[in-house]
């Protein structure tokens, strides 16, 4: 009798693992994972039943885009922050606080699972006071975004504002990016690394303050094989992080290289030889007046 259960278990699990997900499922991630954000928000459901919507979606996902690569010590990403780069994440990375976080209890405050990245804006104008320009964001990989909101009103409680949540298809994990003033994609967009997706800004409860310096926060999950989102310190990461200068060159970042490495291995066709110019990989020369990011004192939201 064990037996016959044993193998009806093994038959099952392998059923679900083989099973090819449906265009269907997969517009139920990215039709669905914004409402589950908002139903999480509004305690319209418990953290169980969150935490079963969400892993459910996770596993589609990883069904559909199969990560090419997972390896923690490795990971390469284009800098979020266009023309920037690791100097200008907060505290020396000091701000990432993952203890107590839950992703499906909004009850649970006090952890803050992300690097703030900043921007030099005195007079909160949310343009970079050394060019007078809004600063772009990039995604930091390849992905799919699946979820967005563009419609945050000043004087709103809810704290991330203008937020993109994209699934890193190179990693299999997710990033969320908060406080944009201008959001660029839509659910059910492909970005390759490097892809202008948003404006920093300043928009969420606390980002908007006075109190708070203009920044970008950001977040990595990683996500295991049942669907259970990590948050990881991704300090190690945008310091080696690839400054971009134009976006426009976007696509030939150094992805490629790692999807030409995978396919290579799945003994597919070769990609086409892209080369991309040298100055997109031009590290930013330190500027004349710039204080450290630790000698002022941060605020972040
Ligand atoms: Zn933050």
């Amino acid at each position: 009798m064990i037996k016959l259960f044993v193998f009806c278990f093994n038959f099952l699990v392998f059923q679900k693992d083989t099973s090819a997900v449906t265009y269907k499922e997969y517009l139920g991630v990215i039709n669905g994972y914004k409402q589950l954000l908002v139903d999480i928000r509004e305690y319209k459901l418990t953290p169980v039943q969150a935490r079963e919507r969400f892993q459910e979606m996770m596993l589609v996902m990883k069904k559909a885009f199969p990560a090419t690569r997972y390896d923690s010590t490795k990971v390469h990403l284009c800098f979020p922050l266009m023309g920037f780069d690791f100097r200008a994440v907060g505290g020396y990375g000091s701000g990432y606080i993952p203890r107590g976080y839950d992703l499906f209890d909004q009850a649970k405050k006090g952890s803050h699972p992300a690097h703030d990245i900043f921007m030099k804006d005195k007079n909160q104008d949310s343009r970079d006071d050394r060019t007078g320009d809004y600063v772009s964001v990039l995604s930091t990989t390849n992905g799919v975004v699946i979820a967005t909101e563009n419609g945050w009103q000043t004087g709103s409680e809810y704290r991330g504002g203008n937020y993109i949540w994209i699934y890193d298809t190179t990693n299999g994990g997710l990033w969320y990016y908060a406080h944009q003033r201008e959001i660029y994609v839509k659910a059910g967009q492909v970005v390759r690394a490097g892809q202008k997706i948003a404006l920093v800004g300043r928009t969420g409860f606390n980002a908007a303050m006075p109190r708070s310096d203009t920044h970008l926060h950001m977040t990595y999950l990683r996500i295991d094989e049942e669907g259970n989102p990590f948050p990881v310190n991704t300090y190690g990461w945008l310091k080696q992080a690839t400054t971009l200068l134009d976006p426009r060159i976007a696509i030939d970042l150094e992805p490629i290289t790692m999807l030409r490495k995978a396919e290579i291995q799945q003994k597919s066709k070769p990609m086409p030889d892209i080369k991309a110019p040298k100055t997109a990989f031009r590290r930013i020369e330190p500027i004349a007046d710039e204080e450290p990011v630790k000698s002022r004192r941060r605020r972040r939201g």
